[in-house]
């Protein structure tokens, strides 16, 4: 729960006022492999440090943690650290990917109507408006153009400021738009005057209502609200300006685990409520980090403390690199019942699967094979007449399911389920053995 870089040889002698220095913490990210070497320097087998790098080399996502991250991990116990395990893998720890994981898993490149813009639902878009962060989660599901080129993904370049004005130029030309969700990449690592600049760019706007500007740094890098006063002072200044105009801005954060939850982030959030300021938070649904009740249950109580509004728990989307991160969707149906109920209705989050016709309940499966651990997700509004499915991970199958992906093509097994001959050894759900009301399910393939 508290954090000690006392117990690392080279910040020892560091006074607080220079670990909780947002600058100071920037400019002593680790983003090689040798860095953390040095660091944890006489704290962790040297085996260990073998399995980061070689895991590294295998991933979508490329290395950055700060130092603030770096001392919340229990290094003694580096293996099974839920804050370890979600930005420096470990090869031991790695699976095969299930066939149908892809690199932009919600399709949101072929979404875009301008570059740097992403336009899914009707009323609101997605405005990504950086390509870093400050540090890098290895589940990321925009790792097909955050971070740095790894092995296994080349990025897009799809943020730079050059887009901007054209993205600005489609939402004034899209009085539907009154929504726009301003990410990337994490608002932190723009500039103050950016913020400033897109802000007021955006609320010139007359027919965009909301803003929401998207930052992990609440939870990674919370001294950012204490001591970057220029990007905190432009943050506030847009608010200030959206609410003289009957408009809201609101941040959207991203806490996964009650470890995270620090004094820090406390002060951080005595500050940002004495102003005033709505934050939500999107957790994802992590195996080996969040993945049962008990974790949730804190993480959400400890979050409604904070006043953080618990608005979503992802299912880990489908993107090449994360199967050892992703659970099935009998589990996340499972622990979204063991949360409702522990607190306030609206302190409860939503668990949500992302398709590329956006985000759907983890209940509202049209069915559910689990023999082959595939879902199938509809959205009227959105994208009528079509499906979207979620496919479990190979290791959450039963042996029959798990043979079928090894031999079997994504359409054969799709065909199968089509022609309503099936004939599963697993229940599924809803309803069992009704031909025609699978013949006329739409599927995506
Ligand atoms: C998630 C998302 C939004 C915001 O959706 P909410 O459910 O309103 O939070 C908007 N656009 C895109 C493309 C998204 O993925
Ligand atoms: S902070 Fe968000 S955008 Fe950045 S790496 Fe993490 S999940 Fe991806």
């Amino acid at each position: 729960m508290s954090y000690d870089w006392q117990r690392f040889k080279i910040w020892q002698d560091l006074a607080p006022e220079v670990f909780e220095n947002s600058l100071w913490q920037d400019k002593n990210a680790l983003i090689h492999p040798h860095q953390i070497r040095s660091t944890l320097e006489g704290l962790v087998a040297p085996e260990l440090m073998t399995e980061i790098e070689a895991g590294l080399a295998k991933v979508g996502m490329s290395l950055r943690v700060n130092p603030y991250i770096v001392s919340l991990i229990d290094w003694s116990n580096a293996a099974r650290d839920p804050i370890r395990r979600q930005f420096m893998p470990m090869l031991s720890e790695l699976e095969h990917d299930h066939p149908c994981l892809v690199v932009d898993s919600l399709e949101e490149q072929s979404h875009s109507p301008t570059l740097s813009l992403v336009h899914r639902y009707p009323d609101k878009v997605l405005f990504l408006v950086t390509a870093v962060c400050p540090v890098y989660c290895q589940y990321c599901t925009r790792s097909y153009a955050v971070g740095t080129d790894t092995p296994l993904v080349q990025k897009e370049h799809v943020t730079s400021t050059k887009n901007w004005q054209a993205a600005l130029d489609y939402i004034r030309d899209h009085p539907q738009i009154e929504d726009v969700v301003v990410s990337g990449g994490d608002v932190a690592r723009l500039k103050a005057a950016h913020v400033k600049e897109l802000g007021d760019a955006l609320l010139r706007i007359e027919h965009v209502r909301r803003l929401r500007f998207a930052t992990k740094a609440v939870s990674v890098q919370p001294m950012k609200f204490l001591t970057d006063h220029g990007w905190v002072e432009a943050l506030l200044a847009v608010m200030d300006q959206a609410r003289a105009q009957f408009k809201e801005v609101c941040l959207h954060t991203h806490f996964n685990h009650p470890a995270e939850i620090t004094p820090l982030v406390e002060r951080v959030m005595r500050c940002l409520h004495a102003r005033g300021v709505l934050v939500r938070n999107q957790a994802v649904l992590l195996r080996g980090v969040n993945d049962d009740a008990e974790t949730l249950r804190t993480l959400i109580k400890r979050l409604g403390w904070l006043h953080i509004h618990p608005y979503y728990v992802y299912l880990c989307d489908m993107v090449k690199g994360t199967e050892h991160f992703r659970v099935s969707l009998r589990q996340a149906q499972k622990l979204e019942k063991e949360v409702r109920g522990a607190t306030a209705g609206f302190n409860t989050p939503l668990f949500i699967v992302d398709t590329p016709a956006g985000k759907r309940d983890v209940h509202s499966a049209e069915f559910y094979i689990e023999k082959y651990g595939i879902s199938s997700f509809t959205a009227p509004v959105v994208a009528p007449g079509k499906a979207f499915e979620y496919f479990d991970p190979i290791r959450c199958l039963p042996r029959a399911g798990q043979e079928a992906w090894q031999l079997r093509s994504r359409a054969d097994i799709m065909a199968e389920i089509r022609c309503g001959d099936f004939t599963g050894d697993v229940p599924w759900f809803p309803m069992p053995n009704d031909a025609n009301r699978l013949a006329a399910l739409p599927l995506s393939s």
